[in-house]
């Protein structure tokens, strides 16, 4: 693993100019970026750091929270409940699609789009809506070992802008998916979803996960062992939303995108990858750290079905 740092310094280098995609206008706070910032990082499971490009740069983790908040929610309510109110099927949909609240069930098909997402942000309950944000941040500096916070200004853009994920939030209230705090749950989303990050803490995360929920760093079980496996297949599964099967068949490994351009990618028994550059495709994933994470893995041999 000697060369893996100048191996990540090459993939930046052959993949900064690649100009497709564009960031996601919908959210008007995350167009304010330099659209060339890139990064990688790969932490392993022993606590070794590879890191190229812009790895200090700060970006808000968007869908990325996604699999970490349910995994919170895993711990709170269990399995059980938690299945029978998100479900864990690929929705074959976009990440924001409401179809699936007009079919039999009216459950979420999974909890990596923003419909099961939502649901599972409401399940993170506490004495006051501070108190379930505190609970957030907190597991979140236990993933990347350091404090994190929440960037204001991208929450605020967000929220203001929120009409399709607020809409989903009413569709899940009126069949009783979630409870009344409709507008404080739909406030803990955005402030998740605005949480700043690192591309190193993003692969300290996916390490995290890579090591059986413990941070490899500070040694701490930061989420219980028998939920670890939850997360990783729903983000091998849906993780992608509607290119994951495209992603599993040619990457193989589990994975989450945010529509900041993040991306974290999870290699279970051996190391965490992240990556950040901020131009996204149509299915909300960055398009340069899609293409230098599938060389990295081609490279590495890291396939879970190739070892
Ligand atoms: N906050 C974004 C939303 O709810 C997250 C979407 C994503 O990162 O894929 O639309």
């Amino acid at each position: 693993m000697e060369n893996l740092n100048s191996f990540l310094s090459d993939l930046i280098n052959k993949y900064r100019s690649e100009t497709s995609g564009a960031t996601a206008s919908y959210i008007p706070e995350l167009s304010n970026v330099n659209h060339d910032l890139f990064a990688l990082a790969v932490v392993t499971n022993k606590g070794e750091i590879y890191q190229a490009g812009d790895f200090n740069h700060k970006f808000t983790l968007q869908s990325a929270s996604k699999p970490f908040i349910y995994g919170m929610a895993l711990e709170e309510h269990g399995r059980e409940f938690m299945r029978s109110r998100v479900g864990v099927e690929p929705s074959g949909e976009a990440f924001n699609s409401i179809v699936e609240l007009e079919k039999n069930t009216h459950r979420p098909y999974n909890p990596m789009i923003n419909s099961g997402a939502i649901a599972v942000s409401s399940f993170i309950q506490d004495k006051n809506t501070q108190k379930r944000l505190d609970r957030v941040l907190k597991m979140f500096s236990e993933y990347a070992g350091h404090d994190v916070t929440v960037d204001e200004a991208v929450f605020d853009s967000e929220k203001k802008t929120a009409h399709r994920n607020r809409s989903i939030a009413h569709l899940l209230r009126h069949f009783e998916i979630i409870g009344d705090d409709i507008e404080e749950s739909l406030d803990l989303y955005f402030k998740q979803c605005s949480i700043l990050f690192n591309t190193t803490d993003l692969a300290y995360m996916a390490a995290t996960l890579a090591n059986g929920g413990v941070q490899p760093k500070t040694q701490k079980q930061v989420i219980k062992k028998e939920f670890v496996p939850d997360m990783l297949s729903l983000m091998f599964t849906c993780g992608m939303y509607d290119s994951a099967g495209e992603w599993a068949y040619t990457v193989g490994l589990p994975a989450k995108s945010g529509v900041s351009g993040c991306l974290l990618a999870v290699v279970p028994g051996k190391l965490g990858i992240a990556a950040y550059s901020p131009l996204i495709d149509q299915q909300g994933h960055s398009v340069r750290s899609v293409m230098a994470i599938q060389e990295l893995v081609e490279h590495c041999k890291l396939n879970i079905f190739a070892n």
